[in-house]
């Protein structure tokens, strides 16, 4: 990072954190009573840089309003909380935001393309590119936390496997001795979801995460953050890869979140 840049965090993390910023987080964003003290006042921090770093636009007549960045950002800091990075999701420059689900141009999953989410078209992550968020289902999913849905874990996950420079469902790990581990017990829970949805059972990982799997690891990674007790449940080992990745253990903390 240049030195530059130090500064004008440094300077930005100077004053008091906004008062109507606070009152959104408490409102709007009821995940971050989950958190601890020291992992709040991190978050703030990292929601004033992503905030003030990274280029908001508004589409289909959306004026983007401090309450939608401040609630992107917030989902984006606590999935950064132990990441242990300075770059703050370089790869992403511009957040695109819809007022509600949007109809797509575009249809393609590739690591130089288009990765899109779910059915409906409630964001997508483009590779070295845009991330793009319906605002109506990126609220719904702030104000809802625990269903294991969230639009914004969903694509910046895509954000985060892109940077390795291919998406292929395996973001950077921590250590080269990880990789194993990590492709043996994704490709064997792949394997397993694959016989229990055409058997007509149930899971934690829903059924799109078997599209491919870079959906695997983002639809996992919403599961991971938004319901992580049933996902630990269900599929320990995932659960124990992700953790190490993420450096979080967020079925540890005290859910239910409150004020939802
Ligand atoms: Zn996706």
């Amino acid at each position: 990072m240049s030195i530059l840049k130090k500064h004008h965090r440094r300077k930005l993390l100077e004053g008091p954190f906004p008062e109507a910023w606070e009152n959104t987080l408490l409102s709007d964003v009821p995940y971050l009573t989950l958190l601890n003290d020291v992992e709040r006042g991190q978050v703030r921090d990292t929601v004033r840089i992503l905030v003030d770093e990274k280029y908001w636009e508004g589409c289909d007549g959306l004026d983007v309003t401090d309450t939608m960045r401040v609630v992107v950002a917030a989902h984006a800091a606590i999935m950064l909380l132990h990441l242990d990075t300075t770059d703050y999701l370089h790869n992403v420059r511009t957040f695109l935001l819809y007022p509600a689900a949007y109809l797509q141009t575009q249809e393609r999953i590739g690591s130089d393309g288009l990765v899109h989410s779910g059915s409906a078209n409630l964001g997508e992550a483009w590779y070295n590119g845009p991330v793009v968020l319906s605002w109506r289902d990126t609220m719904v999913a702030a104000r809802h936390p625990g269903r294991g849905l969230n639009v914004v874990f969903h694509e910046l996950a895509h954000a985060v496997d892109m940077m390795t420079g291919s998406t292929n469902g395996t973001p950077m790990l921590r250590d080269r001795s990880h990789y194993a581990d990590w492709h043996r017990i994704m490709s064997d829970t792949f394997a397993e979801l694959r016989s229990t949805y055409a058997r007509g059972g149930r899971d934690p990982i829903r059924p799109y995460g078997l599209t491919n799997v870079a959906e695997f690891f983002a639809v996992t990674t919403e599961c991971f953050f938004d319901a992580p007790r049933p996902l630990q449940a269900a599929h320990p080992k995932v659960y124990e890869q992700f953790s190490r990745f993420w450096g979080q253990d967020p079925a540890a903390r005290p859910w239910p979140p409150r004020g939802q």
